[in-house]
């Protein structure tokens, strides 16, 4: 069994960027969890799925052929769905909004769950996600829950988009953000909250190596 270090919180905390330098540090595996919900989302709405019928978008779910390539640096990891590559597609606000809504059925929960679990490899796992801890590896080694609040996520995801050159209005995000919140924290099967054994972070004001190190700190590394 390898060592695994869930980081969970809400969208636009920084788990993905603390995620990434933090696997790159240790030299572990990196499961990026929403990804997966995002490509559920988007082979959905390439096989023009009703995202009404469960029981379809958990058989899709179940049959996702993904794999993921890692970069050199600071790159994004490579994602790809059926063979093509889906890096940017999978980050747009329209794939997030349909992977909030698929993330709320029961049934596409439990359809990748194993899945999730597979990630689990030597010489150990950082696992981002909103139910990592308390879930996916309830057993694991270190637990973190990363927060800020919503207007700074928003400023984030804000910034985040532009460099990627989508082009949006703060606003916007800040409604989004608290919508899929809300979304995340009030469904029935695995709603967003910190593990009981889990280190709360707060990143509001902090830079990025200010989390990293308080990440690292609480792996005792
Ligand atoms: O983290 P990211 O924004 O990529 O996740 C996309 C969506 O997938 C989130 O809005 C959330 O609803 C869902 N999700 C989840 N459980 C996870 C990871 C993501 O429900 N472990």
């Amino acid at each position: 069994e390898a060592p695994v270090i869930t980081v969970d919180g809400p969208g636009g905390a920084g788990k993905g960027t603390i995620t990434q330098l933090l696997a790159r540090r240790l030299g572990w595996h990196l499961l990026d969890s929403g990804a997966l919900y995002r490509l559920t989302a988007l082979s959905a709405m390439k096989q023009d799925a009703d995202f009404d019928d469960e029981a379809q978008l958990a058989r899709i779910a179940g049959e996702l052929a993904v794999h993921f390539e890692p970069t050199p640096e600071d790159e994004p990891v490579r994602v790809f769905l059926d063979d093509e590559e889906v890096t940017r597609e999978i980050r747009t606000e329209a794939c997030g909004d349909k992977a909030s809504r698929v993330a709320a059925m029961p049934a596409v929960r439990d359809a990748l769950l194993q899945r999730q679990r597979d990630f689990c490899q030597p010489p150990g796992l950082v696992a981002d996600g909103r139910d990592m801890g308390t879930v996916v590896f309830p057993d694991a080694e270190y637990k973190i829950f990363l927060t800020a609040s919503a207007e700074e996520r928003a400023w984030r995801r804000y910034q985040q988009l532009l460099e990627q050159g989508q082009s949006v209005k703060l606003p916007d995000l800040v409604k989004d953000i608290e919508a899929r919140d809300e979304r995340d924290i009030n469904r029935s099967t695995a709603p967003l909250k910190p593990a009981e054994d889990a280190r709360v972070v707060d990143t509001t004001g902090l830079s990025i190596e200010e989390v990293l190190d308080q990440v690292l700190a609480v792996t005792g590394r």
